[in-house]
């Protein structure tokens, strides 16, 4: 390996960068990608980053891993947290980078053993920012080759050294929805000459809890949670209006609908309950669409890791409500594609934690300010995964056509 791993993932761990504004993990994936031979194109839907080694005639393979990190400030006590206040790569995008270029070296190393090409997209802002769509929209299967399939793999607590995956729907849609509440401010001793958007508000999450709970079927799957709410800047104030931001995650379109369409109507019910002077907002803020894993897609590449792995490290899991913005590489070039979990939790430590049931409580999930995954066997495991998984997608093309 020219590139050292353990010391490129701890400096990018260290130095994390938010949505669109990846630019030293951008320059640095470049960076090392060229030194390996392959053909690097920057600034790609923002930072974004394209890598290709095109090897003769052959499939070509989507690998992607994403780049940005999140507004969360660590409390890992790691000796390489992260420098930046406020700052944490807290869903472990700094080990798909890591990995990515881990296995694009080893690509490179054995390139006489394969054909084909290998595309490798450094992606921005997953999270929230639609980095996906906006490599797409800059034109990504129109300047570079169009692939035959997408591969992708996210860091998960599961334990080190395995690997979780699942055909067909894996992750949620999700949605988000901006809601602005109006009432009529004023004193907070005279609360008769005001509409309170404070009431207002908290009734509006309440009955908001109904959908899922009373509209929902059993059968069905759908969260709705309300993850910020913001009123007033006084004790003794009646603030003019309230806002709320929703989170909304399904995976039936039909479901979907059905509880945007109540959403609506719950919060137009609940201001009109309440008086207000005027209707309120009601803003749909984008959000990604189901992962959908395609069925032999999956087989193909699951039957590749467990033979770099073992089988039995190859597990099939059940659907999450999480949401990734993976699926539109696929879904805009019209071609399958798969993405699976790697583990990065101390197995031992993962062992018993779910032995005294508290997994949920020792085992820091992606996003806490205590997510840190153990270095080893997470880096080599994540690289093996990448390569195995491409081999089987470059070998499976026909050389001499
Ligand atoms: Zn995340
Ligand atoms: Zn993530």
């Amino acid at each position: 390996m020219t590139i050292e791993l353990a010391g490129l993932y701890k400096h990018l761990h260290a130095n994390p960068e938010l949505a669109y504004a990846e630019r030293e993990t951008a320059a640095l994936a470049a960076k090392h990608a060229r030194e390996l031979g392959y053909e690097v194109t920057e600034g790609v839907g923002g930072t974004g980053v394209v890598a290709l080694l095109r090897n003769g005639p052959g499939p070509v393979v989507l690998l992607r891993a994403d780049m940005d990190a999140l507004p969360v400030h660590e409390e890992t006590g790691l000796g390489y947290a992260s420098t930046r206040p406020g700052l944490m790569h807290a869903c472990g995008h700094d080990m798909h980078v890591t990995w990515l270029l881990g296995a694009l070296e080893e690509l490179a190393e054995h390139a006489p053993g394969w054909n084909g090409t290998v595309m490798a997209v450094f992606q921005p802002a997953e999270e929230n920012g639609g980095g996906a769509q906006a490599m797409v929209d800059d034109g990504l299967f129109e300047r570079f080759p169009m692939p035959s399939v997408a591969l992708g793999q996210h860091l998960v607590n599961l334990p080190a050294g395995t690997v979780g995956y699942r055909a067909g729907n894996f992750m949620a849609a999700s949605d988000a929805v901006r809601v602005k509440l109006f009432g009529r401010g004023g004193h907070g001793s005279r609360p008769e000459t005001t509409v309170d958007p404070v009431v207002m508000a908290a009734a509006t999450v309440l009955r908001l809890q109904t959908i899922v709970a009373r509209e929902i079927g059993p059968l069905d799957t759908a969260v709705v949670t309300v993850g910020s709410m913001h009123a007033g800047s006084a004790a003794n104030i009646i603030a003019p209006d309230a806002e709320l931001l929703l989170s909304v995650r399904s995976f039936n379109p039909a479901v979907r609908e059905a509880v945007l369409a109540s959403i609506e109507r719950i919060v137009k019910a609940e201001a009109l309950a309440s008086g207000a002077p005027v209707e309120p907002q009601i803003v749909r803020e984008g959000g990604y669409p189901v992962l959908h894993n395609d069925s032999a897609a999956t087989a193909k590449t699951v039957a590749a890791l467990g033979r770099a792995l073992g089988t039995r490290n190859v597990i099939e899991r059940q659907p999450v409500m999480g949401s990734e913005d993976f699926g539109n590489f696929g879904r805009a070039a019209g071609v399958p594609s798969c993405f699976w979990f790697v583990g990065g939790c101390d197995p031992q430590a993962f062992a018993a934690a779910a032995v005294t049931g508290r997994l949920d409580i020792d085992i820091p999930s992606n996003h806490s300010p205590h997510f840190a995954p153990v270095l080893e066997p997470t880096l080599r495991t994540g690289v093996d995964t990448m390569v195995a998984a491409a081999r089987a997608w470059l070998a499976d093309g026909n050389p001499a056509s």
